[in-house]
């Protein structure tokens, strides 16, 4: 990405414009993110259009939405999957195990795999290819670390993100500001704070302990909201693995599709989904849980 923006577009345009606009999603390693990760997030935002996608925030929180989807369906929760086995007969065998150390298994016709992909190799591992076992060793990931605040007051009556530019030494590299609402993700008269922490930052937060890291997160926060450690009531450091998209992932993406393919056709019922086979993000994830429900439906209609 910094290649192709640099020659097209200027130092910059790469370093105030996007890679700012881009950071929160894919990170901001851009000298070796793909530039796919860039085409596809222009194009979904509609970067440069004459009518541009706006980025949102969700009004209630994401786990009503999750529970209403989830209505219905018998989920198990505290259940960790240890294997999948393909039957003799045909389906799979799933193994598990709670969180009491109960091991129990189940058969089932069709199996969607929809864990980070270090964990889908290990739980599928006897059913792969070699060819698929090529395209998981090489999935990348990254460390992410988010500080989130319950702040006393409200700033706006308006959600707003807050970008700091490529390379100004800043260790967070963007923050929203969610204005409390009447039940909503923060209450009326507080607002919420998220902040992200540069890719550099995230890596080196993973030796840090908590109470460092949020202490520097809050300095640097300070630059932009001088007064903002006196209104902070509390505070969550999220510590997490994200696909990273580096140079050579989309092509590698599109061979492990086809094998996909190729598997279906030959009877395999097993599909994968996450945001690691589509692009970052809560959408990319929705994308890719959309197609392999698609295949599913497909194959066994
Ligand atoms: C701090 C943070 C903030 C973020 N903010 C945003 C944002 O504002 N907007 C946005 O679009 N995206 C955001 N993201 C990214 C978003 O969370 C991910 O893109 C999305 O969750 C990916 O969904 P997924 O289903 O691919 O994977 P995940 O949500 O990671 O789901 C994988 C699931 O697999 C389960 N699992 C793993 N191993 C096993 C096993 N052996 N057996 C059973 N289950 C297993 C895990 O428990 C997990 O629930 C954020 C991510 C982080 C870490």
């Amino acid at each position: 990405m910094r290649d192709h923006v640099e020659l097209y577009f200027g130092r910059a345009a790469l370093d105030v414009w996007l890679t700012p606009e881009l950071q929160t999603s894919y990170g901001d390693s851009v000298e070796d993110l793909s530039r796919v990760a860039l085409l596809q997030f222009a194009k979904a935002r509609g970067l440069g259009a004459a009518r541009p996608g706006m980025a949102g925030l969700p009004r209630r929180p994401l786990a009503d939405l999750a529970q209403a989807a989830a209505e219905g369906l018998r989920v198990f929760r505290g259940l960790r999957v240890e294997r999948i086995d393909e039957e003799p007969s045909g389906g799979f065998r799933v193994e598990a195990i709670d969180d009491a150390g109960h091991r129990s298994d189940a058969c089932f016709e069709a199996v969607v795999v929809t864990t980070p992909a270090r964990e889908a190799l290990r739980i599928a591992s006897s059913l792969l290819t070699l060819a698929e076992r090529d395209a998981f060793a090489g999935f990348r990931e990254r460390p992410a670390v988010c500080l989130s605040l319950a702040v006393d007051g409200v700033e706006s009556g308006i959600p707003q993100e807050i970008r700091f530019a490529r390379g100004d030494g800043s260790l967070v590299g963007a923050f929203v500001v969610e204005p409390g609402q009447l039940l909503g993700r923060a209450p009326e008269g507080h607002c919420q704070i998220v902040a992200l922490l540069r890719d550099a930052a995230s890596e080196r937060a993973s030796r840090e302990a908590d109470d460092v890291v949020t202490k520097r997160a809050l300095r640097a926060l300070a630059r932009a909201r001088p007064d903002l450690e006196e209104r902070v009531l509390g505070t969550r450091l999220a510590r997490s693995i994200v696909p990273f998209f580096e140079v050579g992932s989309y092509r590698r993406l599109e061979r492990f599709f086809r094998v996909q393919q190729d598997r279906r056709s030959l009877g395999r019922r097993l599909y994968w989904a996450g945001d690691q086979y589509a692009g970052a993000g809560f959408e990319a994830a929705i994308l890719s849980g959309d197609r392999a429900a698609a295949e599913v439906a497909a194959d066994l209609a």
